[in-house]
């Protein structure tokens, strides 16, 4: 199983400003200054090698879309956020015809939806989108937000073949060759969260989900829907001290809730996501930073690993890594 993800950001699309990058650019050049960099192999494997990811790349700035890619034929995709506009852009360029897309919406908030307009494999005739999910309306949901005088164009001018299948926990799915059962979770309109099981393989993705004190609880439900997954993508934009005071019910968790969940549900990967959309990559880089401390119980924040992606192993069993998930990201699992 591949696990794409297009759009990591939480709330609102974020894009960085010109200063943002140029800021970028002149940190690289000073990291650069008195170094051997004359081929372009040289430069690259110093950009790879000695730049730390906030300097030479960025967070990610699409919301909440990730494509599961699990050897079918099919497409398997959790959430329709701008993500899924990048997706769609790669699904045209390989001209992808008479395909099936399995898209799972966690629920109905303008960051998990905003995409599907811009969905262009919707618009061919040739293919079937099959829209999946645990609340009651998918259908009218959907059309609403392609409504004048929101979007120009209408939900009918779709050419695909469209369906909707409505779940509910306790259900099982079998598509794209694997398992997929769902779990409802605590957020203003309620989220369903997703867990997909392939061959040897599971993956939970858990985004806009608020853990409350019953999460201390032994048999906190939740802890069995995750368990023993490999990678569980857990909605994090919070410091546990946030979470707990002014934005406690505003429908999310904190790194640490993350950290403790997969710690006691044995899972094996821990991909912190849905960012918040004020956050700064010195922010999100800090915050990583401040969730491996926690993790590996250091008295010192974790750096950034260099090179590649950002992981940091665990000394206590569970979870094996912390990451935090970028736009552009793939994992195999
Ligand atoms: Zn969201
Ligand atoms: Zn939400």
């Amino acid at each position: 199983m591949f696990v794409h993800f297009k759009g990591t950001r939480g709330s609102i699309p974020t894009a960085p400003t010109a200063q943002e990058i140029e800021e970028k650019v002149i940190a690289s050049m000073m990291a650069a200054r008195g170094k051997e960099l004359r081929s372009e192999r040289q430069i690259r494997e110093f950009v790879y090698d000695k730049l730390n990811f906030r300097t030479r790349a960025y967070w990610g700035g699409n919301t909440p879309c990730i494509h599961v890619d699990t050897g079918s034929a099919d497409y398997l995709i959790l959430d329709g956020g701008s993500g899924l506009r990048a997706l769609a852009k790669e699904i045209m360029a390989k001209k992808v015809s008479g395909a099936t897309f399995h898209i799972f919406l966690s629920h109905f908030h303008y960051d998990h939806i905003q995409g599907i307009p811009f969905f262009a494999p919707a618009y061919a005739p040739s293919n079937r989108i099959v829209f999946h999910g645990g609340h009651e309306g998918i259908e009218k949901f959907l059309r609403a937000q392609m409504r004048e005088p929101f979007f120009p164009i209408s939900f009918d001018t779709l050419g695909a073949e469209i369906s909707f299948e409505e779940h509910k926990p306790g259900d099982v799915i079998e598509v794209c060759d694997s398992r997929v059962t769902l779990f409802q979770q605590n957020h203003p309109g309620l989220s369903y969260g997703y867990r997909i099981e392939n061959q040897e393989k599971a993956m939970v993705y858990s985004t806009d989900c608020e853990h409350t004190n019953e999460a201390h609880s032994k048999n906190y439900p939740y802890l069995d829907f995750i368990r023993g997954a490999d990678l569980l993508i857990f909605d994090a934009p919070f410091t546990l001290y946030q979470s707990i005071g002014n934005r406690e019910h505003w429908g999310h968790s904190s790194n640490v809730m993350g950290v403790e969940l997969a710690a006691r549900a044995d899972v094996k990967k821990l991909a912190i996501f849905h960012h918040d959309p004020n956050a700064t990559d010195e922010n999100i880089s800090e915050f990583c930073a401040h969730t491996r401390k926690f993790l590996t119980g250091s008295r010192h924040a974790v750096r950034e690993s260099i090179p590649g992606i950002p992981g940091a192993p665990s000394p206590r069993g569970f979870p094996h890594e912390v990451l935090f998930a970028y736009d552009g990201l793939t994992m195999e699992l």
